[in-house]
């Protein structure tokens, strides 16, 4: 086949412009990208042997191998992975399958400051583009295990990219840098310095489970050199406390998550007895744009015994705390666990146990010890906890200690149900809440003005999954969650008998009125009464306690149920 030449997407060729004019200060960071990716081709060819015997692939000395040539100024990094086919080279490569690129891009160019868009170019994994950071042209080479032919890609990150098939090429992968000229005024350092490089890997890399070798230039004279190997590859989830720093953590958070910035949390857990597992989490400090998606990865990878077996394992946290990034090494499994058993593994069970109350533990102790810690949470992941409401009664008091809600209490400052019943005012024996679309919608609305004028607190709840939650959980220790667009609200207390006969009287006074206005209405409304909850508005709409909420019906109706 002869050399085909392609243009990259729009979104592909925005990205590499960026890359080039980088607004990522920290250039270096390509090589943990190119390491990372490779790291990533040696599980993938491991499992996929592992499943199928009949594979013709090599899997007798997987490795990473650097190589830097001074005189051309080139730098290589090569895997004998799994490699690529022809067209996956043109899908993973040449385009950005990513769906929310282009939401990224504009946001990027919203982005006020430098440090804002370094942690945009994070939340999106442009991986192997960051290459040309560094490079004015990269070359790829590769060949999927158990094919014959291999391919090669080139580019020097403008509008195009070449593809071809070469006959020779080894198992595995090989990036090529052409180096631009080094400029540490701007970062960008010497990287065919061996120096460098060592530093560079150990830095971000060490924890990598495949040896990174490098082989040094002879130097005059000199026969063949030895290559070193690079990293330690102690898996920092079997090492002490101690003996790791956070720096460490954070760059196998970075590998795990293709995420760029720092994690707010990182979590040890480790379990000695009948079933021993180690395991690293990490929260994020940001929530990825697609949490809400569907095909959603999950970020927590399984090992056993140091070994890979999966990404994304969904058996090990619940979806509620999908966000959740790390790793769990278990001793007593099978290599060849599949996800199906699992999900049924009484172990595992024990473990996801575990693992959540400790997840959540650790957000009980940013509240109660360090309140931006907290704040910053509770914005990017509260949406996606209280969904554990719902779905995981066993833990629902725990997520509902950490729970904080919008309040007309404060303008910017949530509340905690806690604080609330606190605040309670003496006779209330409610929790009065309101759901809505925006604190502005709801703080308009007719149903506040009596709670308003009363000076009663009520809870603003604007997330979808907040109407679901509050009829399941239905009260907080003895307090009643009430809506206060439902049913009859009687602020003036129950037992208040001079309000009663108030009440009476204005009926009768009005019977004729309502009468009138329920005929009108009749194909609309169930019901027509007076009510105490207004002070200002002549009417508004109340549901009964148990219906829907027209958000909800809405909802429903969209499902077409
Ligand atoms: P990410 O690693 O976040 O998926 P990258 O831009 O780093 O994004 O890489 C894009 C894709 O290209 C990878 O997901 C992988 O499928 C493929 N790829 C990159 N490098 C290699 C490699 N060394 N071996 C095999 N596939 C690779
Ligand atoms: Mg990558």
């Amino acid at each position: 086949m002869p050399t085909e030449t392609f243009e990259f997407q729009v979104e592909a060729r925005q990205l590499l412009q960026l890359m080039i004019h980088s607004v990522y200060s920290n250039k270096e960071v390509f090589l943990r990208e190119l390491v990372s990716n490779a790291s990533d081709a040696l599980d993938k060819l491991r499992l996929e042997k592992l499943r199928d015997d009949s594979l013709d692939a090599d899997v007798s000395d997987l490795h990473i191998e650097i190589d830097i040539d001074k005189e051309a100024r080139t730098l290589t990094v090569r895997d004998n992975g799994i490699g690529m086919s022809y067209d996956e080279v043109g899908q993973l490569i040449g385009t950005i399958a990513n769906s929310g690129t282009a939401t990224f891009l504009k946001e990027l160019k919203e982005a006020q400051d430098e440090a804002g868009a370094e942690g945009l170019i994070g939340q999106f994994g442009v991986g192997f583009y960051s290459g040309f950071m560094a490079a004015d042209e990269m070359t790829l080479v590769t060949r999927r295990a158990g094919e014959s032919q291999g391919t090669r890609w080139t580019s020097r990150g403008e509008s195009t990219y070449t593809l071809e098939t070469v006959a020779d090429a080894p198992q595995g992968t090989s990036v090529t840098l052409h180096l631009k000229p080094a400029d540490p005024d701007n970062q960008l350092h010497d990287y065919t310095s061996p120096w460098k490089i060592r530093e560079i890997v150990k830095r971000y890399s060490d924890f990598i489970t495949w040896p990174i070798r490098m082989v040094p230039e002879p130097a005059d004279g000199d026969s063949t050199p030895e290559p070193e190997t690079l990293n330690s590859m102690k898996a920092l989830w079997a090492r002490s406390r101690d003996e790791v720093s956070d720096d460490e953590y954070h760059e196998l958070y970075k590998h795990i998550s293709h995420d760029w910035r720092e994690p707010l949390e990182t979590i040890r857990l480790q379990a000695e007895g009948t079933f021993e597992y180690q395991s690293l989490l990490f929260i994020p400090s940001h929530a990825p744009h697609d949490l809400f998606t569907r095909d959603f990865k999950r970020g927590v990878q399984l090992y056993v015994k140091r070994v890979f077996i999966m990404d994304d394992c969904e058996a090990l946290l619940p979806p509620y705390l999908r966000f959740v990034k790390g790793v769990v090494d278990a001793a007593d499994l099978s290599l060849n666990v599949s996800r199906e058993i699992l999900q049924q593994d009484r172990h595992i069970r024990m473990m996801q146990r575990r693992l959540t109350k400790k997840v959540l533990s650790t957000v009980k102790d940013f509240m109660t010890k360090d309140a931006d810690r907290y704040a910053t949470f509770w914005r990017e992941f509260g949406t996606v906890l209280k969904e554990g409401l719902l779905t995981d009664t066993e833990n629902r008091d725990a997520i509902l200690a950490v729970a904080s809600f919008a309040t007309t209490h404060a303008d910017d400052e949530p509340t905690t149900l806690a604080q609330y019943v606190e605040r309670m005012k003496d006779g209330q024996d409610d929790i009065y809440y309101i759901t809505g679309e925006s604190r502005q919608s709801i703080e308009n609305s007719p149903h506040m003005e009596a709670f308003r004028a009363k000076g009663i607190e009520v809870l603003l709840l604007t997330d979808g999954v907040d109407e679901v939650w509050v009829d399941a959980v239905g009260e907080y220790e003895g307090k009643q969650l009430r809506s206060i667009a439902k049913g009859e609200i009687d602020l003036d207390g129950k037992g208040d008998e001079k309000a009663g006969e108030e009440r009476e009287k204005q009926a009768e006074e009005y019977a004729g009125l309502l009468g009138w206005m329920r005929e009108r209405l009749e194909e609309d409304i169930k019901e027509v009464r007076l009510s105490a909850r207004l002070t200002v508005s002549p009417a508004c709409v109340v549901s009964d306690a148990h219906d829907l909420t027209p958000a909800l019906e809405n909802m429903y109706r969209a499902m077409g149920q």
